[in-house]
């Protein structure tokens, strides 16, 4: 039975591998202040999410340790039974004020704040259990919307309607044909073409039809938005966003903002929340600290903005298309597979962590670079950066 098993799923990665599909793990290390590959050879990052340094800044790395020290490695049970902390609920606060909303709160990951999250939402109002159809939520999801959106989409068991990216009358028209409880998911960065969502333009949509709008600021937070608040700062009508803490926070985890009612009622009714254990103490201690530094990284902003236009203007200039990115995630679009992997080793042999991006994270014929980039990097990585795409 074993070895059948075996020789199935090889065949399934023998076609991916005919198919320049495989994707396989690569392991690098992180030493004398920089990324290395398994031969110590240093390589320039400009794929992670990392866009502050923060997960190599020194104050987040003195307070994990010493929040470890003091509180421990893990807090090992659920937040219903013994996982929650005053320091959990103090980190939390800091999240709702940084959002600037009533009441915010930590999930394990963003991939589980969105897979449980969205619905939970679509039975709010529903009678527990399937079989309530006329008060189900039906689900309106930007086409480029993340895996785990999708994944929440589904698990939601409800009627999901996918609108063109962007397409605010694709949207509206899909929404005036529905007649029960409506929520709408969209990125606010969108993760593989680095554009934006007109989150002013959803918030009045939502409002006209009676929607809930749920924004992911996976991309957003820490990076853009006044003082790093994402782009759901001050937009009215956003009534759940999500954020993670493992990108421009340099940490792990995730979180929901929102009014108290939302916070209080995921708590009771969210399963990716209440049967998982909570973030453990040193995870709390950098979140704790990027709280900190992020409102006033003005400047280190302001360069991830620069780099990123010079970037794109670069690679305008040699007919290699960035879609509609305005953001620090700067797509080279280049098309089949095989080529993309072949610039991206190119690209690594000059030096730099540049990863192919093929289907089905996009679509066929669109496979790129995605390029992600961040304040570490100076003016002589960006010149060796330019003069390494320019070969290409
Ligand atoms: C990364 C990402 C997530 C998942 O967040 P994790 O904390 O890494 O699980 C969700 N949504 C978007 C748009 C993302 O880019």
């Amino acid at each position: 039975m074993k070895k059948t098993f075996d020789a199935l799923l090889q065949r399934e990665l023998d076609a991916l591998d005919a198919g320049s599909r495989r994707r396989r793990l690569r392991a690098i290390g992180y030493g004398d202040g920089g990324l290395r590959d398994a031969n110590g050879r240093s390589l320039t990052d400009v794929s992670s999410n990392d866009y502050l340094g923060l997960s190599q800044h020194p104050l987040v790395k003195a307070r994990a340790a010493e929040w470890a020290q003091r509180h421990g490695a893990g807090a090992p049970a659920s937040r219903l039974v013994a996982g929650t902390r005053d320091i959990t609920l103090a980190v939390e606060q800091r999240l709702a004020a940084f959002k600037g909303r009533e009441a915010a709160l930590l999930f394990s990951s963003g991939f589980q704040a969105n897979a449980t999250v969205i619905p939970a939402l679509t039975r709010l109002g529903a009678k527990v259990g399937a079989g309530d159809t006329a008060n189900a939520t039906a689900i309106f999801s930007d086409e480029l919307n993340h895996a785990s959106i999708i994944h929440g989409a589904r698990a939601a068991r409800y009627p999901v309607k996918v609108f063109r990216h962007n397409d605010l009358a694709h949207l509206d028209s899909l929404l005036g044909a529905h007649a029960g409880r409506k929520l709408i998911v969209t990125e606010s960065v969108f993760s593989m073409d680095g554009d934006r969502a007109d989150l002013s333009a959803l918030a009045a949509l939502a409002e006209r039809h009676g929607a809930l709008l749920h924004v992911d600021e996976a991309h957003a937070t820490g990076i853009l938005g006044p003082q790093g608040r994402g782009l759901a700062a001050g937009v009215k009508g956003v009534d759940v966003v999500m954020g993670t803490l493992g990108k421009a926070f340099g940490a792990f985890g995730a979180y929901i903002a929102g009014s108290r009612a939302l916070i209080d009622w995921l708590v009771n009714r969210c399963s990716g929340f209440i049967f998982t254990t909570a973030l453990p103490p040193p995870v709390l201690g950098a979140v704790d600290a990027a709280l900190d530094l992020i409102p006033g990284m003005e400047a280190e902003r302001a360069r991830v903005a620069t780099h990123a236009q010079r970037l794109r203007d670069a690679l305008a200039a040699l007919g290699i298309s960035t879609l509609e990115s305005t953001t620090q995630i700067v797509p080279a679009v280049i098309g089949a597979e095989a080529d993309t992997l072949a610039v991206a080793a190119r690209l690594d042999a000059a030096g730099f962590l540049a990863v192919a991006i093929r289907p089905p994270t996009v679509a066929e014929g669109t496979s790129r670079l995605r390029f992600a980039l961040n304040s570490q990097l100076g003016d002589s990585d960006m010149e060796r950066l330019l003069a390494a795409v320019a070969t290409l």
